[in-house]
């Protein structure tokens, strides 16, 4: 049964590589049938803050990232939130100490440094083994001098090297990694215990994470096996570490630039289904031209030996059109309720659900559903599409870009527009009529191209440059307004 694991430290707004963290897990858990598990690595209360932490919650929800054992689910081996793990970590440490495999360490790391200088060693040393053997009476004279002692891990003399599932074998010499603290002076334990400590409680044994933690696993897999002889641990799990995800340029995306995060990707009008695609394309391919697909489909598919070890690059560009395509797949109903949100804090309709909405909202948004989702690539761009179909103002303020589309012209087809239109019966006031109608009158009778002919009345419209199509639009807005805002506009 295969056990993965995500295990944020819940420090500032979720990113783009976290989430791929999370996905290529869940991924791999749904293809084996086997348990995804979900904790919370909170040890540093200074920089974790339960604001992350709940934001965390909220983009495994909307991504719908689900998970089997974990915090709020709760399962076999909880708590899930280290901070509430103290106890159990004070008891490995001290099953370590007695045994050998972890020691006491008083130096500090000005004597470290120190040291290393003394001794022509380069600054990037680090610690040199000093305390490994220290005698019950230097101890104690440390302790006189009110010293306390971190707890190091005794790392072995010879190579540690696993076969890494993405990235193939991969060897670390003999001597390159220094004994490493696992418990501060003060008795805090670092990630370095409490991560590995927990992976063998939760019998975690497949480990997939960001490439950024490769150098730590050297430590995690001696220490691992200490757990295997303390009986902690049953078996050392395997290791895969997904690539880098780059931003611009060739510097690695930073959790501080704009497109890492996660929930400025969703006020956009991100739908998780879009994202998540795109997130896995970082590093995983379904195959060979071949971009869009469901999350059946990835699960289906997913098998992180695939995953591909060369840093993925991340293109807004290309995110933005897969969650264009996800977009269009959706049932129009499901577009529409899932627009609603956006069209509320756009200030275009009266609520934030499609239930509350007015009847008049809803047979609007119902009839344009068909005209505008084709047409939009985020769900934060379906204001400006049918802003001006729900609105009943007599004039719209032409955008910038709308204004400069009306050319020396634009008067005269307006005023022949409105000429042709006025005797429309209510009746007959449907697009394909419009059509004919405006065709005639315009381009037949008036000479323009269709483009100068049918400008103007899209920006008297909609007042903007781009919209749905016309003669759509002009049948859901309805002859009374359609009328005015031309006359609104020419005035
Ligand atoms: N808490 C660690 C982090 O956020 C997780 C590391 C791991 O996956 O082993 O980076």
């Amino acid at each position: 049964n295969v056990r993965v694991r995500f295990c944020p430290s819940p420090t500032g707004t979720p990113h783009v590589g976290m989430v791929r963290t999370a996905l290529f897990n869940w991924a791999q858990a749904r293809h084996s049938h086997g348990t995804f598990v979900f904790r919370i690595e909170d040890t540093d209360a200074v920089r974790d803050s339960e604001e992350s932490y709940n934001q965390i919650l909220d983009a495994l929800k909307w991504l719908g990232i689900d998970w089997d054992e974990g915090v709020e689910v709760g399962g076999p081996d909880g708590p899930y939130r280290q901070s509430e793990r103290s106890a159990i970590y004070s008891d490995v440490a001290q099953k370590l100490l007695d045994a050998g495999y972890a020691y006491e360490s008083y130096s500090t790391s000005d004597e470290i440094e120190a040291r290393n200088l003394a001794a022509g060693r380069p600054k990037a040393f680090g610690y040199d083994g000093y305390d490994r053997d220290l005698t019950e009476e230097q101890k104690a004279s440390f302790r006189v001098e009110g010293r306390k002692p971190a707890l190091r891990i005794r790392m072995p003399d010879d190579d540690v090297a696993f076969d890494d599932l993405i990235r193939g074998r991969i060897e670390f010499k003999a001597g390159s990694v220094p004994d490493y603290v696992i418990v501060r002076p003060n008795g805090d334990p670092l990630y370095t215990l409490t991560n590995p400590v927990d992976d063998a409680m939760m019998r975690v044994n497949v480990v997939l994470r960001g490439e950024d933690l490769l150098s730590s696993t050297p430590r995690q897999i001696v220490l691992y096996r200490y757990l295997i002889k303390l009986g902690v641990a049953s078996e050392m799990p395997l290791f895969g570490h997904m690539p880098y995800v780059m931003g611009e340029g060739k510097k690695k995306l930073s959790k501080r630039d704009p497109e890492s995060n996660l929930f400025l990707h969703r006020e956009n009008g991100f739908i998780p289904e879009g994202l998540l695609n795109y997130l896995a394309l970082l590093g995983w391919s379904i195959g060979p031209d071949r971009d869009v697909f469901s999350m059946s489909e990835l699960i289906e598919h997913f098998d992180v030996r695939d995953v591909k070890a060369n840093p993925a690059h991340f293109d807004i560009d290309k995110a933005i059109a897969i969650n264009a395509e996800h977009i269009r797949m959706l049932e129009p109903q499901d577009f529409l309720n899932r627009s609603v949100p956006y069209l509320h804090r756009d200030g275009v309709v009266s609520a934030d659900s499609w239930d509350e909405l007015t009847d008049r909202e809803r047979e609007i948004l119902s009839a344009s559903a068909e005209l505008v989702q084709p047409r939009v690539r985020l769900l934060g761009e379906v204001s400006g599409m049918v802003g001006s179909l729900l609105s009943d103002a007599e004039y719209l303020e032409p955008e910038a870009d709308a204004r400069k589309q009306l050319k020396d012209s634009a008067a005269d087809v307006l005023g022949k527009a409105i000429a042709a239109l006025e005797p429309i019966e209510e009746s007959a006031w449907t697009t394909d009529n419009l059509h004919e109608t405006l065709t005639q009158a315009l381009v037949e009778d008036g000479g323009y191209k269709p483009r100068l002919a049918f400008g103007p009345v899209r920006v008297a419209l909609s007042g903007r440059r781009v919209s749905p199509p016309l003669f759509e639009s002009m049948q859901i807005v309805g002859k009374a307004i359609t009328v005015a805002r031309l006359k609104g506009l020419l005035a």
